[in-house]
């Protein structure tokens, strides 16, 4: 069947746009060049999905007026090729303040918290380098947050405690604002502990993997014993002193499916305790995991072998579908991290400008007064990049390239939401830091479209909630996001037969869309 769409409309389905079906009626497309996305029926879709040379002749000339009107703008690759990661992220630092951990859970990639290599607390000597460091390294925005760390960095609260009264007098002097966020396992809560997060508005990321029976099982202590009951008492003291100036995150980490994901989801959202939740499948390796029930059939280096749960995927479906009865009113619960995210990315007109800050807007500094790019690659001593007295003194463009300069990412639908894949990820899977781990790549794909696919079922009230928070809560290791500035004012594609625009109150250029 021929249609009217002009020669040079080259775009390609995987590439170009996606379609994803949102049930048996109706699809989405989703444009890469510009993050838009448009409602379609499930036969047209699949006539997408197979090419733009499948369209019927009347679709074809609703595609043509798309064009025409400046929906299908590619926008999204000039400002990646126009921006730095400074434009879209703050610094951050994550501070390494101890080897030591008190837990022994069966993915660590830390080698139990030490990574092989630190064998001390931070001393009050790499304060100083610290805050030298933010000096040279301070982004546009004139924020830092610090990611207190470990180890359990609560075995070295004195070491945060000075850093926090360091930022005080640094901020008078600077100007530069602080954020403080920790990812502890709350196993341990020093005297004034509760009392600091509260006073700092700290972000307390909680590693908790779901209910007593998954978490003590990934995450027991060093002596054998669970660790849920003491870690939940914990949290309570937290919220008691804290209230709401506390943002609590649950961090939860994925190896197994029994039990389900959303069942340990729906346990601690339960517990009205968690503001956010951020689930990851946990990433391991031969080399870096210490086995451990429930893990699946581990990879090795240099190998593209598996590293992730092989139900994770499915779990992660049987959640996004559950995920709107989690916003509840009476319940703190304001969303999953890594979902939220892409939500705005899409509905906002909002891309990434690479996979997250490494190297560029997020380093880590540990006890050894060794800088780093990524927190889980401190164990690898040849990827080191630095050291406190001397800052940054190795090139880090191979964590930085841009996505568009990959071969393999540049073609992919997904780039501009994704960025090109976790470095570390990669140098589990093949030794690497930018050949894919395949398990990783699908997954972001696979979130992208479980994503589409609930801003698919939703309405415009979900659709258009207030997400401008994301910025400073450290979503995918600081994933740098800038506005990718489609064109605000169109004509408008109402009345578009095939093509619709989805019905909601959503970012001005989709507003101006709709007419
Ligand atoms: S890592 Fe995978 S999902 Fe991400 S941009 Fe590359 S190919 Fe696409
Ligand atoms: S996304 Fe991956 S490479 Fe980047 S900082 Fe996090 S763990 Fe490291």
């Amino acid at each position: 069947m021929s249609n009217t769409l002009e020669p040079g409309d080259a775009l390609q389905h995987g590439r170009d746009y996606k379609v994803v079906h949102v049930d048996d009626a109706r699809a989405l497309i989703f444009l890469t060049g510009n993050h838009r996305i448009l409602e379609v029926d499930a036969a047209t879709g699949g006539r997408l999905e197979r090419g733009l040379d499948n369209l019927t002749p009347e679709e074809a000339r609703e595609w043509s007026l798309l064009r025409e009107r400046g929906a299908l703008e590619d926008v999204n690759r000039n400002v990646l090729m126009s921006s730095s990661y400074e434009d879209g992220s703050n610094l951050a630092l994550n501070v390494n303040l101890t080897g030591s951990c008190n837990l022994d859970c069966t993915y660590c990639f830390a080698d139990g918290g030490d990574y092989g290599r630190i064998t001390d607390k931070m001393g009050s000597h790499t304060v100083d380098y610290i805050f030298d460091f933010i000096r040279g390294h301070v982004t546009r925005s004139r924020i830092v947050r610090f990611e207190f760390f470990g180890g359990e960095p609560l075995l070295n609260f004195a070491r945060i405690q000075q850093i926090c009264e360091r930022s005080d007098e640094f901020s008078a002097e600077t100007g530069i604002q602080f954020i403080h966020r920790i990812s502890t396992n709350l196993t341990v809560l020093p005297k004034g502990a509760p009392e600091l997060m509260r006073d700092r508005h700290f972000i307390v990321s909680v590693s908790i993997d779901g209910g007593a029976e998954t978490h003590d099982r990934n995450r027991p202590t060093k002596a054998g014993g669970g660790s849920f009951d003491k870690i939940l008492a914990n949290c309570w003291k937290v919220r008691e002193v804290g209230g709401d100036a506390v943002t609590m995150v649950a961090r939860m980490t994925v190896v197994s499916s029994q039990p389900p994901l959303i069942d340990n989801v729906k346990e601690l959202w339960g517990l009205n305790l968690f503001d956010y939740f951020q689930i990851y499948p946990g990433v391991t390796s031969g080399g870096s995991c210490n086995g451990g029930e429930g893990l699946v059939q581990l990879g090795t280096k240099n190998t593209t072998k598996q590293t992730m749960n092989i139900d994770f995927l499915s779990q992660l479906e049987v959640l996004l579908a559950e995920y709107p009865n989690l916003f509840q009113p009476g319940n703190r619960f304001k969303g999953g991290l890594e979902y939220e995210r892409l939500m705005q990315m899409v509905l906002e007109g909002k891309m990434a400008l690479g996979f997250c800050g490494a190297g560029k807007t997020y380093y880590t500094i540990s006890p050894d007064d060794s800088i780093m790019a990524c927190h889980r690659m401190v164990g690898e001593v040849e990827y080191q990049i630095g050291t406190g007295p001397e800052g940054v003194t190795r090139d880090t463009s191979e964590w930085t390239l841009p996505v568009d300069q990959h071969p393999v990412c540049s073609n992919c639908w997904a780039r501009y939401v994704c960025g090109g894949n976790c470095r570390q990820e990669n140098f589990v899977a093949t030794g690497k830091l930018r050949a894919l781990n395949e398990e990783t790549c699908n997954y972001q794909l696979s979130l992208l479209a479980g994503v589409l696919r609930l801003i698919g079922r939703t309405d415009p009230s979900f659709r258009s909630r207030d997400r401008h928070r994301l910025d400073d809560l450290f979503v995918s290791c600081g994933r740098p996001v800038v506005p990718n500035s489609r064109r605000e004012r169109e004509a408008a594609l109402d009345g578009l037969r095939f093509f619709r625009p989805l019905p909601a109150a959503l970012d001005a250029g989709a507003q101006n869309l709709l007419g």
